[in-house]
Order: C-alpha cells, then structure tokens, then sequence
C-alpha cells in the first residue's frame, strides 16, 4: 500500500481495522446513526482526556498531534484513512475507558498497527487511561520518568511491535466488507460486548429498544 490522496476508493478507518464488519458496512451505506446516550457522555469525557494527554505529549516530547494519513491500495480498490493521536519517531494511540484491559484489544493494535505501517515504526504505545469528569486528576498522577513507558494508578502502557501479518488479516477483513457492500449483501452479526457502544444496534437489535 502506498501514501496517496486518490478519489473514487472505498474509504475504511483505521479505527474500523478488525472490527464487527457489519458495522463497517452500515457505515458505509449511510444507515443513521443512534448512539446511546452513556455512550455521548464517554465520547466527550474521552475528548478532555485525550486533549490534556496530547498537550503534554506535544510540549514535553515534541509530538505532531493528529496526523492524517491514508494507505490507499488500487489493486484492492480501498484506502484506509488514519488520525494519529500523536507521532513523533513511533505513534501513540490514546484510548480512554471505563475499566483499564490487562492486554491491549486486537482491534486496537490493528489499528496502531496501521499507523506504524504508515510511519515504518517498528514499534509504537497503547495508552488506556480511565475516563475521569476531570481529566487532569488521572494525568497529574501519571509518572513520565519512563517515557515512553508511562506508568500510574487508572492508567496502562502497552508497548506494541509492528506486525506484518496483522496487517494482511486486516487488509483481508476490510477487503471481505468491500465485497459485501458491493454485492449488497449483509455481513453477519457478530454479537460482542461492542455491540452495546453500537449507533447501528438498533438494526440489530430492534427488541432491545434505545
Ligand atoms: S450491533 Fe453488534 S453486530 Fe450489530 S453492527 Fe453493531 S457491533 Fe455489529
């Protein structure tokens, strides 16, 4: 894949990379979307925490904050458009969550895992950090001494290696969308915690009302 502003392609996220692909392909055919109410209030707390972290990132560290990047494949008839939360020589990716996970998520490393594909970093970070009303109350606590290996109480550093065969699963799973949204034909349902954070869940899941 290469760096290019090319028009007429699909366009998938990097976000998307190995998520449920009905989604994707909802996304993709312009369905509205609902999203839950808890789930707003988590996006805008989410928000507050990424700006103060990236603060901190581009004034001590010299990070470019939200870099846009696009992998574009003609042969595939796709490109995979990317915001990084902040790049320097390797890229951080900020994830605020209610509960901290003891491993990263797949779909979140696939998606870093885009990111240092773009930047051919070897290697690149997963922040979680608990989602807080004030931010600043998690972050001030947060112990840089190791940076980038950052370490504190409602936060959890992840060092990721690149990984070439992570990133052909995810070229084959947003390709299989593709020929889904193509042929008109709905991916299958993949029941998953996900489902609830979901703005198409209301096609899935009519009973479960909003
Ligand atoms: S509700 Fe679940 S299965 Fe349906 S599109 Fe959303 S994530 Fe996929």
């Amino acid at each position: 894949m290469e760096e290019n502003d090319g028009d007429g392609l699909l366009e998938f996220y990097a976000s998307e990379a190995l998520t449920c692909p009905r989604r994707i392909y909802f996304r993709l055919k312009g369905y509205p979307e609902r999203w839950p109410e808890f789930v707003r209030v988590r996006l805008n707390q989410g928000i507050n925490t990424h700006n103060v972290l990236q603060e901190i990132l581009s004034r001590r560290y010299g990070f470019e904050l939200e870099k846009h990047l696009i992998l574009r494949s003609e042969r595939l008839g796709f490109e995979i458009h990317g915001r990084i939360d902040a790049i320097r020589d390797f890229p951080i990716e900020i994830k605020g969550k209610t509960s901290l996970p003891r491993e990263p998520y797949d779909y979140h490393m696939a998606q870093l895992n885009i990111y240092m594909r773009w930047a051919e970093a070897d290697y690149g970070y997963l922040y979680y950090v608990k989602l807080h009303e004030e931010p600043m109350k998690i972050i001030s606590k947060i112990d840089f001494s190791g940076f980038p290996v950052v370490k504190g109480p409602n936060f959890r550093a992840f060092e990721v290696p690149y990984d070439g065969k992570m990133f052909r699963e995810t070229l084959r799973h947003f390709y299989t969308v593709k020929r889904h949204y193509e042929n008109d034909r709905l991916p299958p349902k993949r029941y998953s915690y996900a489902c609830r954070f979901c703005p198409y869940k209301y096609l899935c899941y009519p009973e479960d009302g909003e």
